[in-house]
């Protein structure tokens, strides 16, 4: 008996991911390590939501759910996208999924038959490549450049297209893990390559509700691109929902029925209390969500503080989400091995970027997910540390 390359092609993280798996290990055995290297909030749901969440399960809402999703849900983010992005957007637009992971395998499944390409840009987010070897797809990754402040460029994009016949590409903004946002004039350019090539624009928007400067805009937004968007969203971090599973697939209907047949063949659904969890989540508003985003929004303002005063350290445009990647190559080192030395001298743990892909190399990726003040003081020993390093 054997396995199928689907399943073994699944992992593949490579050596960048030990120093993250030695600091767990440190972690698990007790030893005191700032950990700076997820993308959890460190704080939970909201007592309210969880309040919800327990009348639902109470009120029966325990047996089976719709598997697209419950109407009052899939109404609720469809309001919600309409008035974020200015888009016509029905129930029929949206597909419930348990969060944003399974949306990627789903939309992959839905744009790629077994051998074709599945775009993605480089750095990214550490399950696309496996995600789209998980669908039989062939995962290529296009690089974008630390000078060009990570956007991809738009002939790279249509030449990888061309080479590859590519079906899909990927693309995450706010980006994990550069914090770049994309403006709108690159969207743009992405979706005349897109559009030009007749390929399906996958969209992960994670994290639209963690923006620190410019706007968000969605790529499904620009003309012609609805018929072919898929958006990726979920409540993880916008809401602190992580553990809950729960997020969505805006797209054409057509393709959301296709997704909705997917969910009959793998999920099944979306537990209803949590579906129920979710709509009410979704309808605390603006106030709710900036107050969830506040913590990162004060983190990075303290960050871009302390990496002002020096010379060492250079960061990514750090515009959105809960990261910072910051350029180490004055130092000489790698991400990777920067990352080791923090961790046995400083008890600091955060990502070598090269666990990323290789056009983040020589950068570490930085979670602002612990207090302000163990970060502030974790973050300081961190430009010290590079500062005796490049000495
Ligand atoms: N996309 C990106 C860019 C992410 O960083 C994450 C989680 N870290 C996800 C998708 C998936 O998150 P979830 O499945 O919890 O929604």
């Amino acid at each position: 008996m054997g396995y199928s390359d689907r399943i073994t092609g699944l992992a593949g993280g490579g050596a960048a991911w030990d120093v993250f798996f030695r600091a767990q290990r440190m972690a698990a055995a007790g030893e005191e390590l700032t950990m700076l290297t997820i993308g959890e909030p460190d704080i939970g749901t909201a007592p309210a939501i969880l309040d919800a969440m327990h009348k639902a399960a109470e009120a029966g809402n325990t047996g089976y759910a719709s598997i697209p999703g419950i109407a009052h849900l899939r109404e609720t983010v469809a309001r919600r996208v309409a008035a974020r992005t200015g888009v016509e957007t029905a129930p029929e637009n949206v597909m419930i999924t348990p969060g944003g992971q399974p949306a990627l395998f789903a939309t992959h499944a839905l744009a790629l038959d077994p051998g074709q390409t599945g775009l993605y840009l480089d750095p990214f987010y550490s399950t696309y490549p496996g995600t789209i070897r998980g669908v039989g797809g062939v995962p290529v990754a296009v690089a974008t450049r630390a000078e060009d402040g990570f956007l991809p460029r738009a002939a790279d994009l249509a030449a990888a297209i061309a080479a590859h016949d590519a079906k899909s590409l990927l693309i995450n903004s706010p980006n994990n893990p550069t914090g770049v946002v994309y403006p709108e004039a690159t969207l743009a350019e992405i979706a005349g390559v897109v559009r030009e090539a007749g390929i399906w624009l996958i969209s992960d928007e994670v994290y639209d509700t963690q923006i620190w400067d410019g706007s968000h805009v969605s790529p499904r937004s620009l003309p012609g691109m609805a018929e072919r968007t898929l958006v990726i969203g979920s409540l993880s971090k916008s809401h602190a929902m992580t553990g809950s599973r729960v997020g969505w697939v805006i797209g054409p209907d057509e393709a959301i029925a296709h997704l909705g047949n997917l969910a009959i063949h793998t999920t099944f659904g979306v537990p209803g209390y949590i579906q129920e969890a979710a709509a009410f989540a979704l309808t605390q508003g603006p106030e709710f969500e900036a107050e969830l985003a506040a913590p990162f929004r004060r983190r990075r303002e303290a960050a871009l503080r302390l990496i002002g005063a020096q010379n060492i350290l250079r960061h990514a445009p750090a515009q959105g989400a809960m990261y910072l990647l910051l350029d180490i190559r004055a130092t000489g080192l790698s991400g990777q091995d920067f990352a080791e030395r923090l961790l046995d001298a400083e008890r600091i743990a955060v990502m070598p970027g090269e666990s990323f892909g290789q056009a983040a190399a020589g950068h570490v990726r930085v979670a602002m997910t612990v207090a302000d003040d163990l970060f502030e003081d974790a973050l300081a020993r961190l430009i010290a540390f590079a500062g005796e390093l490049a000495a």
